[in-house]
């Protein structure tokens, strides 16, 4: 078994061989270029396609710097990460392609073509090139264009707070930090030396807790992956936790892509989504703190001590299942993210657009569909 020492000096080892790779004779990497998601690349006509359900509208325009070594972290569920065994070009990020373009060539189209989005967000591999290549990017999109600017953090590449000042500076309104697990234990698990990955759980919180002190309250955000190991309480207790340092939590479902680490995991069952979701929702949208929660003695949430009626005209709404993101100009979710957690095919985890009768009446029968129960009052205090 490799010390933590050894197996450090293998991470550094890895990232060494990463980076000093020679150039390739034509690199398409950022900052001039840069992978954007298949929604994005559907609305701006890079590729052909059609959404699903036809009420859906791309509302945010993800992007993500490019290299072609990919990410030299090696997060166990990512399809960007360094030991994955498929190029680039071959290779999928939340199970979606992400054609590599040229990032003029898209602000133009986004400048020229007909489409509803608002908002772009920048997002980092963990390549040191990321940060001055993500700012040179942002510089570009506030030069040349109206959309809205975030930024997706690695934590990993922030070093101090003048990095985070610089990402404001350059243009961004808001951030993001992917933390995605939500235990400290997971977090390693998944992110950190047991995968041969650069990640610290405890870094990637003074991040985001510099980050709270960069941009103004309301303007940061994490991401957490449900379906991760994670008991339900444990992923609210994350959500709570970030909600008590004024930032909001932007929910994904787990999906495995082929060839990592997690392929074989199993995406959560739907109720534990939709569970999550609605949870979030009342602790970041309606200040209905954890402390109101009952969790069973699996970590699954028995009711969120609301009373019945008002629980029923929360679920009611939609609202709770749609998916949570950073905001356009009104304050609606502009990073909606319609394949966000997988391929058109199948069935919507985060709503791109606000459920309908039947989509709602699906989501009821989710809610509680693979619920263990109530059980013992022994068992029934927060996990
Ligand atoms: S740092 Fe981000 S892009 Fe890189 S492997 Fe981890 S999750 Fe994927």
């Amino acid at each position: 078994m490799k010390t933590e020492k050894g197996t450090l000096r293998v991470v550094r080892e890895v990232a060494q061989d990463v980076e000093d790779r020679p150039p390739l004779e034509e690199r398409y990497e950022s900052p001039r270029y840069v992978q954007t998601s298949l929604a994005g690349a559907i609305t701006l006509g890079y590729e052909k396609g059609k959404f699903a359900r036809p009420e859906t509208e791309l509302h945010g325009l993800n992007v993500l710097t490019t290299y072609p070594e990919n990410c030299t972290a090696n997060c166990s569920y990512c399809g960007m990460s360094r030991e994955r065994p498929v190029t680039r070009e071959e290779g999928t990020f939340i199970r979606v392609k992400w054609p590599v373009v040229e990032v003029d060539d898209l602000i133009d189209r986004a400048n020229t073509m007909r489409h509803q989005m608002k908002r772009v967000c920048v997002g980092m591999l963990a390549n040191r090139r990321s940060l001055p290549d993500s700012l040179q990017i942002i510089r570009r999109f506030r030069e040349r264009s109206h959309l809205l600017i975030s930024g997706l953090i690695t934590a990993t590449l922030i070093k101090d707070r003048s990095q985070l000042e610089a990402i404001r500076d350059a243009g961004a309104d808001r951030v993001d930090v992917a933390i995605d697990a939500a235990t400290e234990e997971l977090f390693n698990q998944h992110r950190g030396l047991p995968v041969r990955g650069p990640h610290r759980w405890d870094h990637f919180w003074w991040v985001v807790e510099q980050a709270t002190t960069v941009f103004p309250p309301g303007t940061v955000g994490i991401h957490l992956v449900v379906g991760l190991g994670e008991t339900e309480a444990e992923l609210l207790a994350a959500v709570q936790k970030a909600q008590d340092m004024g930032v909001e939590t932007h929910l994904f479902s787990f999906n495995p892509e082929p060839g990592t680490l997690l392929q074989d995991w199993p995406q959560p069952p739907m109720g534990q989504y939709r569970r999550c979701q609605l949870g979030r929702y009342l602790i970041n949208e309606r200040g209905w703190g954890l402390e109101h929660f009952r969790f069973n003695r699996l970590g699954q949430v028995v009711d969120y001590g609301l009373p019945a009626e008002e629980l029923k005209a929360v679920v009611d709404s939609g609202r709770p299942f749609m998916t949570s993101g950073c905001p356009d100009h009104a304050g609606e979710t502009a990073c909606n993210r319609p394949y966000g957690n997988g391929r058109p095919s199948q069935p919507l985890r985060n709503f791109p657009f606000l459920p309908n009768a039947a989509d709602l009446e699906e989501i009821r029968q989710q809610l509680w569909g693979d619920w263990a129960g109530a059980d013992d009052d022994e068992h029934s205090e927060l996990a």
